[in-house]
């Protein structure tokens, strides 16, 4: 009979295939929209297992379906492919081949874990109650590649009852799981304003407007609105993270461009953002006989764990592993492309940690030197179960 233990000592017995899939990915990663060759590897990987797999959907995503042996209801476990525009500066025999990209969030991690967790319950069809998808995003980093597979069906026939997905993290210690319920990761949105005013001579202000000027006067009112519009008891940030004007010190310019990221939880409080930023910016610019123009960005929504599906995670996690590894998470304000499973169905989205100092793994994601202790079975503390010796 399969049960949650049972499940685990199959688990430990799966790590370094897990492992050695992983590192291979790691070897062979590829931009959004462009994982061909991963795709590909999963697809394999998914019919080798008797799994019915559908590829091509949101261009590079593949989805698994797995029937059980008795009739239940749909699950949907999810995991992303894609890597980042980075330089890969580890020293490592499985360091990225492909110049100028690198897994560096641990994508690569999530898909060769979801193959893992395939295989486990492939080999128990016969005892699942119900439908297990296996849904393997493009594009996380990027444009997103949850909601074009959503389109795509990937919820439907047959209707996804609870969604999950994990993300390493390594500001958490190896071997720990961290999850909270309830809005757990922000909605990251965003801004591109120009400014454009009258460019000149820099000594002779008073023939130009100077746009740098009308920047500086806009930036510092957007910190009122989070300080002095949004309640307290709410989350919100603007941050400018990109100014660009000018040339040279005795030019006035034509035109200053900002970029900012605003990101907030609540969509009532973001839908109000995105209308008071332009309306502040706009006046500003007026009041001071500029002329701004405002593209807003919408990103991902918030992501949103449900209650009753966090408890069943934690209570998994207390059992399997010991109550010791469980790490009660607060909300980031980082976003995440499994925001739009978890809108379409209730689900948890979860960290594993990842860090270890002793081996110099402690370079957060996104770094040209992040790396994942995923040897970190055979370090953590024993679970439950009698401790195994380490394969890999
Ligand atoms: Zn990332
Ligand atoms: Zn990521």
């Amino acid at each position: 009979m399969v049960t949650r233990l049972s499940l685990l000592d199959a688990a430990w017995e799966l790590g370094p295939q897990v492992v050695a899939d992983r590192r291979y990915l790691h070897q062979h990663p590829e931009l959004a929209f462009q994982e061909e060759n991963t795709a590909r590897f999963v697809a394999d990987r998914l019919r080798e297992l008797g799994i019915e797999t559908r590829t091509g959907i949101a261009k590079t995503g593949v989805l698994g379906l797995l029937r059980g042996g008795q009739p239940g209801k749909t699950v949907l476990l999810r995991a992303d492919m894609d890597a980042l525009p980075i330089d890969e500066l580890n020293d490592v025999p499985y360091k990225s081949l492909n110049p100028g990209v690198m897994h560096a969030c641990g994508h690569d991690a999530h898909t060769a874990m979801l193959l893992g967790v395939a295989r486990l319950l492939g080999e128990r069809r016969d005892e699942i109650r119900g439908t297990v998808k296996f849904a393997f995003q493009p594009a996380e980093e990027s444009q997103g590649g949850a909601q074009p597979m959503i389109e795509a069906g990937a919820m439907d026939d047959p209707r996804v009852d609870a969604a999950f997905g994990v993300h390493i993290a390594q500001d958490r210690p190896v071997g720990t799981v961290a999850l909270g319920s309830g809005p757990m990761l922000a909605a990251p949105d965003g801004f591109t304003a120009t400014i454009r005013g009258v460019g000149g001579h820099a000594a002779r202000p008073h023939h130009c407007v100077d746009p740098i000027v009308v920047a500086a006067q806009c930036i510092v009112a957007l910190q009122t609105l989070v300080s002095r519009e949004v309640n307290p008891l709410r989350q919100a940030v603007i941050t400018v993270g990109s100014l660009h004007a000018g040339t040279v010190r005795n030019i006035i310019p034509e035109e200053a461009v900002m970029q900012a990221t605003v990101r907030t939880f609540d969509e009532g409080l973001r839908r109000r953002l995105a209308e008071r930023i332009p309306a502040l910016i706009g006046g500003i610019a007026a009041a001071m006989r500029a002329e701004a123009d405002v593209r807003y960005d919408f990103g991902y929504p918030a992501l949103v764990n449900d209650p009753a599906m966090t408890d069943l995670v934690r209570e998994v996690v207390r059992e399997t592993l010991g109550p010791d590894k469980l790490i009660e998470a607060e909300p980031g304000m980082v976003g995440e492309d499994m925001a739009y499973f978890l809108r379409a169905a209730p689900g948890c989205f979860f960290f594993i940690g990842s860090r270890n100092p002793e081996r110099g793994l402690v370079y957060g994601h996104h770094h040209p030197r992040f790396d994942i202790d995923d040897e970190g079975r055979c370090r953590s503390a024993s679970p439950p179960s009698p401790a195994r010796p380490c394969a890999t």
